[in-house]
């Protein structure tokens, strides 16, 4: 078994979707963001409970009292759920929930201690373990990252793209550097390789320019942040889309992909 097999099952599939909140904020806006994408194609249910904030005093995620909310609305709505891991710490409370699918953000991966915990407490889990780009733009760091975890045996593995700190900032958040990921998938070509264009955005206006580009370099799928009142978000206001957006949004992509 190859730990890409997981996804064979999803490549047949429209558009391989994982959508949620940037955060877990109350039970009512998971589930009511939940109700509303499992009309839609998604896959995965993403929601982030404990945030890891550049500088300290923001939102920093409800903690371990989202996981069961989490584990409601996948009973609710049959959608498999997503949340950020960055601790043993969180993999032991999360191990406690129906988890489907653990990512590593942007500030973990760029940590290889980090990541080697991780891996030693994700030892041959069944889970499905995404890994994200690491902050800085440096190949190695994020396959070096994906290398821990392979050797730890975890079944099923995949990275997000999301984009890459520079100084100054470009028009984006994070700027995509997608020569980075497409030399990730030159050296490791069988591995999953999911966007989210909503982190390298950060705004809504430059979802779409950048998934297009990412659909014409065949990833495999999407993280796209979802919320049902994006203004009012406890983070990531500017960037996320309500649901409904979102399933517009998926539908003009399609149309503006088979134009080019
Ligand atoms: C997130 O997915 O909400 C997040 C914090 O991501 P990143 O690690 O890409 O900043
Ligand atoms: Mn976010």
């Amino acid at each position: 078994m190859s730990q890409s097999d997981w996804f064979q099952a999803y490549k047949s599939a429209a558009q391989f979707l994982i959508a949620g909140p940037c955060s877990a904020e109350t039970f009512e806006q998971v589930l009511e963001t939940g109700l509303a994408l499992r009309q839609q194609s998604v896959d995965f249910f993403r929601a982030g409970v404990w945030k890891p904030r550049t500088r300290p005093g923001g939102f920093e995620g409800v903690g371990e009292v989202a996981l069961p909310w989490l584990a409601e609305v996948k009973k609710q709505t049959g959608l498999k759920i997503a949340i950020e891991v960055a601790s043993p710490a969180h993999v032991e409370a999360a191990e406690q929930f129906d988890i489907d699918m653990y990512w590593i953000g942007a500030r973990t991966t760029a940590n290889p201690f980090a990541v080697q915990e991780l891996a030693n407490a994700l030892q041959g889990s069944n889970k499905i373990v995404l890994l994200k780009n690491p902050v800085n733009p440096d190949l190695s760091l994020w396959i070096g990252g994906y290398e821990r975890l392979q050797n730890a045996a975890i079944q099923s593995l995949g990275v997000i793209h999301r984009g890459f700190s520079t100084y100054p900032k470009s028009k984006y958040r994070n700027s995509p550097e997608w020569q980075i990921a497409i030399d990730f998938r030159r050296e490791l070509p069988d591995v999953p390789m999911i966007c989210d264009p909503s982190h390298m955005a950060g705004k809504r206006e430059y979802l779409a320019e950048l998934t297009d580009i990412a659909l014409n370099l065949h990833y495999d799928g999407f993280m796209i942040e979802s919320h049902p009142n994006p203004d009012a978000a406890w983070s990531d206001a500017a960037q996320q889309l309500t649901p409904a957006a979102l399933e517009a949004f998926m539908r003009n992509r399609k149309k503006a992909v088979a134009e080019t």
